[in-house]
C-alpha cells in the first residue's frame, strides 16, 4: 500500500470526518480529531458552543461518528454527568467512555460551576478543554485564558492600554483543587504526547481534565501554516508548560531541550504585534519573559 493511500484510509477512518467547517490552519480540529481518534469508537461525546460545534455540526450535517450532543456554553460538564449517570441506571456504563469538551471560555468562564460539580461528584467523566484563549466562534473576545497583552476585541490595546491585562487563570490548578485523579496539559505540537495522555486518561475512573493548547489563526492572526510551529513555541518558551498530575502530584513534565524568547513566539502572531510597536516595549517583553522564567523555574522544565 503506497504511503498516500495509507493516510487517505486513516483520513476516511478519522472519527472526526473531513469536510467539517473549521478554517484552513486550525488548531483546535486537529486537537479534536486526535482526541477522537485516540478514544475510539466506543465514546459519547457531549459539546458546548463554540468554534467546535459550529463547524463540525452544520445541520443537517455532522462531522461527528458517535453519539453527540451539543449542550449550552455552560452545561457541557453536567449533560456528560446525566449520560454516565442514565447509563450506570441502565447498568451499561462498560459500553461507553465519555467525553465532555468545551473551549476555554466555555470551560473557565462560563461553565466552571458545571464542570466544578462534575469534578466534586466524581463522574466517570474526560473533560477535554480546547484552549485556543479566546471566545474565537463570537468575535475574538478575551476569555480567562487569554494570556497578558494579548489583543482581543475586547481587551484591544491602544494608547492607553497593552491589551488584555490578566493572566491565564491556572485551570488546571482548579481542577487539581478538586481533589481528581488525573489533570493534564498538551499542546498540538506534540501529538503523541496527546495520544499518550488521552489512552492514560480514559482508563482511569473517576473525573479526570485535559487541556489542549490550540493555536487559532483567525484570531491569533498568524499564518495558518504556522500552527504547529506557533504552538511549538508556547511550550519551548516555557510559557505553556506540559505536564501530568495524578492524585495532586506532578508526576510528569516536558522538558525543554532548546529554550527558546518569548519574542520569537510574540512576534509570529498578529495579536502581540503592538509589543514591538509603542515606546516602552521592551519592558513589557521583559515581563513576558519573566513569567515565561518563572514557569520554567516552577515545574522544573530544564
Ligand atoms: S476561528 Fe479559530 S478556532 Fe475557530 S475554526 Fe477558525 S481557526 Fe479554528
Amino acid at each position: 500500500m503506497t504511503i498516500e493511500k495509507k493516510e487517505k484510509e486513516e483520513i476516511l477512518e478519522s472519527q472526526l470526518a473531513p469536510g467539517h467547517k473549521a478554517c484552513t490552519g486550525c488548531g483546535l480540529a486537529l486537537a479534536a480529531r486526535t482526541v477522537m481518534n485516540t478514544a475510539g469508537k466506543d465514546v459519547i461525546v457531549t459539546a458546548a458552543t463554540g468554534c467546535l460545534e459550529v463547524f463540525s455540526t452544520s445541520y443537517p450535517q455532522s462531522a461527528w461518528k458517535m453519539p453527540w450532543i451539543h449542550s449550552l456554553f455552560e452545561n457541557s460538564a453536567a449533560v456528560a454527568a446525566g449520560i454516565e449517570v442514565a447509563l450506570k441506571a441502565l447498568g451499561r456504563e462498560k459500553e461507553a467512555k465519555i467525553i465532555a469538551q468545551g473551549g476555554d471560555g466555555a470551560t473557565a468562564d462560563i461553565g466552571i460551576g458545571c464542570l466544578s460539580g462534575m469534578f466534586e461528584r466524581g463522574h466517570n467523566i474526560l473533560y477535554v478543554c480546547y484552549d485556543n484563549e479566546a471566545y474565537m466562534n463570537t468575535g475574538v473576545q478575551r476569555s480567562g485564558l487569554t494570556p497578558f497583552e494579548a489583543w482581543t476585541s475586547t481587551s484591544p490595546s491602544g494608547k492607553v492600554s497593552w491589551g488584555n491585562p490578566t493572566e491565564k487563570k491556572n485551570m488546571p490548578a482548579i481542577a487539581a483543587a478538586h481533589g481528581i485523579p488525573y489533570v493534564a496539559t498538551a499542546s498540538v505540537a506534540y501529538l503523541k504526547d496527546l495520544e499518550k495522555k488521552v489512552k492514560k486518561a480514559l482508563d482511569i475512573v473517576g473525573p479526570k481534565y485535559l487541556q489542549i493548547h490550540a493555536p487559532c489563526p483567525l484570531g491569533w492572526a498568524h499564518e495558518p501554516w504556522d500552527t504547529i510551529k506557533v504552538a511549538k513555541l508556547a511550550v519551548q518558551t516555557g510559557l505553556i508548560p506540559l505536564y501530568e498530575m495524578e492524585n495532586g502530584v506532578i508526576t510528569s513534565v516536558r522538558k525543554i531541550a532548546k529554550k527558546a524568547p518569548v519574542e520569537e513566539y510574540l512576534k509570529l502572531q498578529g495579536r502581540f504585534k503592538h509589543l514591538f510597536k509603542k515606546p516602552g516595549f521592551e519592558k513589557e517583553l521583559e515581563r513576558i519573559q519573566a513569567m515565561a522564567d518563572a514557569t520554567i523555574k516552577k515545574f522544573n522544565l530544564m
